[in-house]
């Protein structure tokens, strides 16, 4: 079978192509110019092009279907080479711009939403993605793929500046050396060019994990599914907790490096009855005291295979307030996405604001 192009960094293709300054030329052909075939990469010598077509596909990801939503998000279904499918989410944001005369001006802003596994093996008990279990991780070219089809696929502007957030089908750190891998292709300025800065990891707390992704210095953003308070209620959602409690999960956090201007941000399911009173608002509060968080509130999204409830918008309001009030910074998801009939009835709720907003 041929590999694929996706998963190689230009320096492990510099090693294999020669003279070594045309993995340079490949990577700015297929991540720029959006080649779909190596013959038409007209600067490379045809004996180059005919080696390279016999030794790796482009194709090894293929867009199966799309879904559009009303607020402009996409939900985009690929298939696998093996023929499994995983999603994606191109998820469209205001952002305020002020420019030079002080104008404020709205202007389009795209979040990315990647799959990092087949499946997934945490299991939580809102999740519909752990209903399937868990059947493979994904290659750092599969990951990465998701990035270049969906901005092929849209024909957007090479430069066009994307976030790009771990927050799709899987666990990425139960995958984490092809999550790396992804992460330095991602940001490679001859490919994609999509900085670490832009690019965060959300984890259902995996602690030992977050200390060895903190100790890969790659300089990407953290997200903690937090979800509960304590360890009783936690471990009836996500039964990970029996084996990193959230004590670990705050020791993890206070060791990870973070740049002074950015916040870890802490994801908070809300379900009514089980999480969403004051009462665990002010545990909140005094959990994430001394460190440099952020929460950002989300209201379960139903779906028919669980058995919570959604929270009354009132109870989140009031939670945020709560937490706004003791000068915890927090902001509520918006649903985006919503009349997306997905299957995977996470990626509905998923509003990519992490990157840009922490
Ligand atoms: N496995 C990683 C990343 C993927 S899940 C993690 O758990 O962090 C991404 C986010 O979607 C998590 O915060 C998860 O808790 C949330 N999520 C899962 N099911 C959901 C649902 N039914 N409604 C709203 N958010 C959900
Ligand atoms: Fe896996 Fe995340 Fe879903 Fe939990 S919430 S089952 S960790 S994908």
């Amino acid at each position: 079978m041929k590999e694929f192009l996706c998963d190689f960094a230009a320096a492990d293709l510099s090693a294999i192509v020669s003279p070594p300054y045309r993995a340079k030329q490949i990577f700015q052909w297929v991540y720029q110019r959006y080649a779909t075939n190596f013959n038409e990469i007209s600067t490379l010598p045809k004996e180059l092009r005919a080696a390279l077509n016999d030794r790796f596909t482009l194709e090894a990801v293929t867009i199966a279907a799309k879904q559009n939503s009303a607020d402009g998000s996409v939900k985009y279904l690929f298939r696998l080479a093996d023929n499994h499918a995983i999603e994606a989410v191109l998820l469209l944001m205001r952002e305020e711009q002020i420019d030079e005369d002080e104008n404020v001006a709205k202007q389009a802003q795209y979040t990315i939403c990647v799959s990092t596994q087949v499946g997934c093996k945490i299991g939580c008990a809102f999740c519909m993605t752990a209903k399937g279990g868990f059947t493979r991780n994904l290659s750092a070219g599969e990951i990465v793929a998701q990035v270049l089809l969906i901005k092929r696929d849209r024909q957007m502007p090479p430069e066009k500046g994307l976030n790009v957030v771990y927050m799709g089908m899987g666990e990425p750190l139960d995958n984490l050396d092809n999550v790396a891998k992804a992460i330095a292709i991602l940001s490679d300025e001859s490919g994609l060019g999509i900085s670490p800065r832009r690019q965060t990891l959300s984890t259902s707390g995996i602690s030992p994990k977050i200390v060895a992704l903190g100790k890969m210095k790659l300089g990407v953003l953290l997200a903690i599914s937090l979800h509960a308070v304590d360890d009783r209620t936690r471990q009836t959602l996500m039964p990970i907790n029996k084996a990193y409690n959230i004590e670990s999960i705050i020791a993890a956090v206070k060791a990870f490096p973070i740049d002074l201007r950015k916040r870890v941000m802490f994801e908070y399911l809300m379900i009514k009855g089980v999480n969403d009173s004051i009462d665990c608002a002010k545990k909140l509060v005094k959990l994430l005291s001394g460190l440099r968080a952020k929460v950002n509130l989300i209201a379960f999204n139903p779906h028919e295979a669980a058995v919570f409830e959604s929270p009354d918008r009132v109870a989140v309001e009031s939670f945020q307030r709560f937490l706004l009030d003791r000068g915890l910074l927090c902001v509520v998801r918006k649903s985006r996405g919503l009349d997306i009939d997905a299957a995977c009835g996470q990626l509905r709720e998923r509003l990519g604001e992490q990157a840009r907003a922490l």
